[in-house]
C-alpha cells in the first residue's frame, strides 16, 4: 500500500518540508499545464513549484474530458511555451510587450506527455522558446536521458533568471536542492518508494 505523504512537497510526513518552504513571488505569471498522472509521482517537481509560488496558475491535463483549453492558451497575449528544442528561438526579455507580466506555460509530466501537449500548442499557434543554455540539471530523482534536460522547477528558475528575476529564481534552486536531498535521504532510508 503506498504511504501517506504530504499533498504540498509530497515528502512522508515525518520529513515534510512545508516549514522550510519560502512562498517565492514573481512578476512573471507561471502556468503550470501539469499531466494528472505524473502529478501525483512524488518526484513531480510541477507540484513543488506551485507550492513554492504562491501566484502560479495549475491547470491540469491527461485526464479523460480533458478541461486544457488548448486555443485559448495558445492565443493568450504574451504568452510563450517552454520547449526543449533547438528549433525554438531562444527566451528573451525582448519577447515581451513592456507593461503586462509575461506569461510562462510550463509543460508539465513525462518528457512525451509534455511533448504531445507542446505539439498541440504550437499548432494551435504558441509561440515556442527554448531555454538559455545553462548548467547541466540537478534533478537527480529520475533519468532525463540528458544533462541538458531540465525538470519543470529548473526550467521555471532558469525562465525567470533569463527574464531578469535573478532573485526568485536563486530561491526556488535552493529549495529544490534541499526538497532533492530529503527525497534521496528518505531512499536512502528506505521509507521513500
Ligand atoms: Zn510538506
Amino acid at each position: 500500500m503506498a504511504s501517506a505523504r504530504c499533498p504540498r512537497c509530497l515528502l512522508r510526513p515525518e520529513g515534510c518540508l512545508c516549514p522550510r518552504l519560502p512562498a517565492v513571488a514573481t512578476r512573471a505569471r507561471l502556468t503550470l499545464l501539469q499531466h494528472a498522472r505524473d502529478a501525483r509521482r512524488p518526484s513531480n517537481t510541477g507540484r513543488l513549484l506551485a507550492a513554492l509560488c504562491p501566484g502560479a496558475e495549475v491547470l491540469p491535463y491527461g485526464l479523460p474530458g480533458d478541461a486544457l483549453d488548448i486555443p485559448a492558451l495558445a492565443a493568450s497575449p504574451g504568452a510563450v511555451l517552454l520547449f526543449p528544442k533547438d528549433e525554438a528561438p531562444e527566451l528573451s526579455p525582448d519577447d515581451f510587450a513592456p507593461g503586462p507580466p509575461p506569461r510562462i506555460l510550463l509543460p508539465d509530466g513525462s518528457w512525451p506527455q509534455g511533448a504531445r501537449l507542446s505539439r498541440k500548442l504550437m499548432r494551435a499557434g504558441a509561440r515556442a522558446r527554448r531555454l538559455p543554455p545553462g548548467p547541466p540539471g540537478r534533478y537527480r530523482l529520475r533519468d532525463s536521458g540528458s544533462p541538458l534536460r531540465v525538470c519543470t522547477l529548473e526550467a521555471a528558475a532558469r525562465a525567470l533568471a533569463a527574464l531578469g528575476e535573478a532573485e526568485a529564481a536563486a530561491l526556488l534552486l535552493s529549495s529544490f536542492e534541499m526538497w532533492v536531498d530529503a527525497h534521496l535521504a528518505m531512499r536512502r532510508g528506505g521509507a521513500n518508494r
